[in-house]
């Protein structure tokens, strides 16, 4: 016999548990489908933190930010390319989106930058840990404290419309039994679809043989699902690859390295370009090096501050020395010339300008303090900036701008907030913010 909910969320991303919380808070009978064994799709893989501006922890650390300065960086970074609308609805939640996790137990108030923005506003976890794994057990735990139901290793295969307005799901289980789930509002969460080999090329040929940085069950099915009732796409050719990928996990090595002071160099032993930039304009700098790969090199002090850094060397790919000459030794790179970078952008710091890149952010301290580190990385396939086209309400719109009664949609698998660039620090603002949104929306719809 099918099921009643008032809301199906699905995926169990960031995204889908703040939409579940949400709506079960305002009291919709709400239920969480998740196709993979576990939950936190690839938000427990999120490294650098949450963005926002005017929030009570930068007041308290004495950080003057302001949501236009947000929006125009956010804009410059995403090439112009971003839905004005939503992308202003996104900078004046993000302070409140705040509050809301700090309420439920998740606070970020440790405060970073990364590349493309001009002040810090990155939030993350008291400790500096990853913000991914902190994000998703904190929402995880409010999910059990509310009794709201996650089904496993179930995905949903069709969304079900009646009389022009979504009225459940078909749902296959692991057994692969289909079963059909009512509700007159769902939400899709079902994030990018980074891991989708074939679609990822298909938008952008280049990218063949890229790694990628997500989990396996980014495959982008909630595009082709919402597709399939109607719902209009954005920019899916927008597709942001990362320049820190470590090639031989293909673990992402967090843009916190960066923003704690750590810089880039080339297999000859230099500093090549501003290891402050956007992700798209880093990338394309790695990719034109004679190796298509280059060293992300710092001290001590740089993993003393940043816990993934001891995460990094746990995994046994990070190469460390006591001293520069000793680690360009294990590199295989000129001593000097390495010794003659350190030198030259520890001089830089001191100064606070970098006459060479123009690096004018995370200029932290001198990387003096033995023991020294290396990783070799180069881009790999990390976000799709496309997707669904939803309204500021977060209800998904069709090809003509026009409201689908009962989907809505939130996280990763919308586009048009970011443009044609992710910001680092945006994604978990983005799923937060308007996972809020779409749970509270898709109660008060189902229960009008
Ligand atoms: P976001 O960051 O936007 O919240 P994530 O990538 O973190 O997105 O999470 C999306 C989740 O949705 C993943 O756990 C993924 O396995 C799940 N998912 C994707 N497609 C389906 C589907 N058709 N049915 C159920 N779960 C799905």
């Amino acid at each position: 016999a099918p099921q009643n909910f008032d809301v199906v969320v699905v995926g169990s991303g960031g995204g889908g548990l703040a939409a579940a919380i949400q709506a079960s808070d305002a009291g919709a009978h709400v239920v969480i489908i998740e196709k993979m064994p576990t939950i936190g799709g690839n938000t427990i893989k999120a490294s650098v933190g949450m963005n926002a501006a005017e929030t009570r922890f930068q007041k308290l650390k004495g950080i003057e930010d302001s949501k236009e300065l947000f929006y125009e960086e956010t804009l410059k970074g995403g090439k112009f390319k971003n839905n004005p609308e939503l992308l202003r609805e996104f900078v004046n939640l993000a302070p409140e989106a705040i509050e809301w996790l700090a309420t439920n137990g998740i606070e970020l108030n440790d405060i970073t930058i990364t590349g493309g923005m001009s002040i810090d506003r990155t939030h993350r976890p008291a400790d500096r840990s990853a913000v991914g794994g902190f994000l998703i057990s904190g929402l995880v735990k409010n999910i059990n404290q509310r009794n709201i139901e996650v089904l496993l290793e179930t995905s949903v295969a069709e969304i079900l419309m009646e009389n022009g307005a979504v009225s459940g799901v078909r749902v296959v289980d692991e057994y692969n039994d289909t079963r059909i789930l009512h509700a007159k509002s769902v939400i899709v969460a079902t994030g990018g679809f980074s891991a989708n080999r074939e679609m990822v090329v298909k938008y952008r040929p280049e990218l063949d043989g890229f790694v990628t940085t997500n989990h396996k069950g980014a495959t982008g099915s909630g595009i082709a699902m919402l597709e399939n009732i109607g719902a209009g796409t954005v920019d899916l050719g927008e597709i942001q690859i990362h320049p820190t990928v470590e090639q031989t996990t293909s673990y992402l090595i967090s843009e916190a390295i960066r923003g704690g002071g750590a810089i880039l160099v080339s297999q000859a032993g230099q500093r090549f370009y501003n290891e402050m930039e956007t992700r798209d304009k880093v990338s394309a700098e790695i990719i034109a090096l004679p190796e298509k790969s280059a060293w992300i090199i710092f001290d001590d002090q740089v993993r003393s501050n940043n816990k993934a850094a001891d995460e990094y060397i746990a995994k046994g790919f990070v190469i460390s020395a006591p001293t520069p000459h000793e680690l360009a030794v294990k590199l295989n790179m000129d001593q000097e010339t390495l010794q003659t970078t350190l030198g030259r952008y520890n001089q830089f710091v001191a100064e606070q300008k970098d006459e060479d890149f123009g690096r004018a952010t995370a200029l932290r301290h001198p990387l003096n303090q033995g023991p020294y580190y290396a990783i070799r990385i180069a881009p790999g396939v990390h976000h799709t900036m496309g997707g669904v086209t939803i309204n500021t309400d977060t209800a998904v719109l069709d090809a003509q701008k026009q409201v689908i009664k009962g989907a809505w949609a939130a996280g990763e698998v919308v586009g048009g907030i970011h443009g044609a660039n992710r910001i680092g620090g945006n994604a978990v603002a983005d799923i937060i913010i308007f996972g809020i949104l779409a749970g509270r929306n898709a109660a008060a719809y189902a229960k009008r």
